[in-house]
């Protein structure tokens, strides 16, 4: 039996955090559906298609598939029969947020297991804002995200 875990998040864009997430994530599981949250109430810098091509292009060769989704997660997640939710963990600030929605996943389905992966050292100070926060000086972003992504925020920015 395939052993199929989701892994969602706003990947607004996917940084080299996300991917090493991912790929840790493919050791433990045979596929994950990454899954592009379009959720109304948050200011995304790219549209929700645009979020997948760069996924799309920069996990290549891994066994994913992209999707995206705006209602519940733990729903999303039966329907594409997953039986585990992925998120990384960077800081004490990350945990409260996130023990809370694994504690309310838990509680609407108890059978699809919340697995957090510790970020690595090196990418313990990286998200999608301090990207975007850079990107937007126009800082070299050297390491913070593949070379694809660099391009498309260049583009947004007119760097
Ligand atoms: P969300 O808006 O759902 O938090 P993000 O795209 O910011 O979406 O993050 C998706 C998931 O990836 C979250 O679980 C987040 O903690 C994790 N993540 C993001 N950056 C890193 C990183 N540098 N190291 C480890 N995990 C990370």
């Amino acid at each position: 039996m395939t052993k199929l875990a989701i892994y969602p998040g706003s990947f607004d864009p996917v940084t080299n955090g996300h991917l090493d997430v991912l790929k840790r994530a493919l050791k433990i599981f045979d596929k994950i559906i990454i899954a592009v949250g379009e959720n109304p109430n948050k200011n995304y810098l790219f549209t929700a298609d645009e979020r997948k091509d760069m996924i799309k292009k920069v996990t290549k060769g891994l066994n994913v598939e992209i999707d995206h989704f705006n209602g519940l997660l733990i729903d999303f997640a039966k329907k594409g029969k997953a039986t585990a939710i992925i998120r990384g963990l960077r800081a004490v600030s990350d945990f409260d947020s996130e023990f809370q929605a694994a504690l309310m996943n838990r509680k609407l389905d108890p059978n699809i297991e919340t697995i957090f992966i510790m970020t690595r050292g090196m990418y313990c100070y990286l998200s999608s804002s301090i990207v975007k926060e850079a990107a937007s000086l126009g800082s070299k972003l050297n390491g913070m995200v593949p070379s694809y992504v660099e391009k498309k925020l260049r583009e947004k920015f007119k760097h």
